[in-house]
């Protein structure tokens, strides 16, 4: 069994920290409020923990479950209370910028995104089984120690993540187009709806939204916080992405103010084909 630090206990660093307690690794972890440590303590999702950096002192294993932009400098905070042979892992849902900035102050550092998440944050919405099935995605370089890279697949593994590898920046195209481009475009779709002058029509339409509305709105309906650090952290991507999808918004309106009512059955009959490719069993 590893010794695992977790460093920041919210929706990830609580999620994993319930599974690998589970798994039977002893864990440590770190927050910031002596409350969050309380709180972990009492749902099993560590086995000892403070708000002291140097805790991270003897463990095999340290994640970084902090937000996407303080991610490197408390890797910087903790480098100094490290043993040589700790690998260290990251959650951040961009890998670009983060990845090399990391390697330069730890050797033993292996990437990682576990592709799973929920419109809230914090540890009260932290639940066990949150990666299972879900793809867990590593980003080694050319500078990865193979065996680091080893040791984190195996941990991913054993909490029944599907694993998968890529580059930092084709992880960062990738989520884009899947994850970054989605927050933006909900978010917009929610706010188009606040357009409605009509306060009674505006009122019905609330009333009247169900499931379609529900999905299409639910990732737009999160934390602003995270969406805000995914544009900052990955803005050439989401741009290129919003671009596109902005091409796709005009063909639209076009072939609808056209009455070209053939032509947008083709648009959405491409739409319906390609969609199972997302969502194929993993
Ligand atoms: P979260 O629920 O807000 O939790 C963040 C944790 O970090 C909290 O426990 C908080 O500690 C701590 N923290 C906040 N600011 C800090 C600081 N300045 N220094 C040290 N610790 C700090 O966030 P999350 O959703 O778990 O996201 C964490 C990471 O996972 C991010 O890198 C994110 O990109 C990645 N991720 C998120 C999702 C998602 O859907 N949410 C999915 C995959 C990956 P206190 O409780 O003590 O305040």
């Amino acid at each position: 069994m590893e010794r695992i630090a977790i460093v920041g206990l919210g929706l990830i660093g609580g999620s994993l920290g319930l599974d690998l307690t589970r798994q039977g690794h002893p864990v440590i972890g770190i927050a910031r409020r002596p409350e969050t440590i309380q709180a972990a303590l009492a749902m099993g999702a560590i086995a000892e923990g403070g708000t002291d950096l140097a805790l991270v002192a003897g463990a095999d294993v340290v994640f970084i479950c902090t937000p996407i932009d303080v991610t490197v400098s408390t890797v910087a905070a903790i480098v100094p209370h490290l043993s040589p042979t700790t690998v260290v892992t990251d959650v951040a849902s961009v890998k670009g910028e983060i990845v090399p900035a990391i390697e330069a102050l730890w050797p033993g550092f292996v990437g990682g995104h576990p592709m799973a998440g929920k419109a809230e944050a914090g540890l009260g919405v932290a639940e066990a089984g949150l990666v299972f099935d879900r793809p867990y995605v590593l980003t080694p370089t050319e500078a990865t120690p193979p065996e680091a890279l080893g040791r984190v697949r195996a941990i991913a593994a054993t909490l029944g993540a599907t694993l998968c590898q890529c580059h930092p920046s084709q992880h960062d195209r990738a989520v884009a187009w899947i994850s970054h481009l989605p927050v933006m475009v909900s978010g917009g779709l929610i706010l188009a709806c606040q357009q409605e002058a009509d306060p009674a029509i505006l009122a019905l339409a609330q009333a009247l939204a169900s499931s379609g509305f529900k999905d299409t709105s639910r990732v737009g309906g999160g934390v602003p916080e995270l969406g805000t650090l995914m544009a900052r952290h990955n803005r050439a991507a989401l741009l290129d992405a919003l671009t596109q999808y902005q091409r796709q918004i005009d063909h639209l309106k076009a072939q609808i103010a056209g009455e070209d009512w053939d032509a947008l059955h083709n648009t959405l009959a491409q739409a319906q084909a390609a969609r199972p490719a997302y969502l194929k069993p993993k």
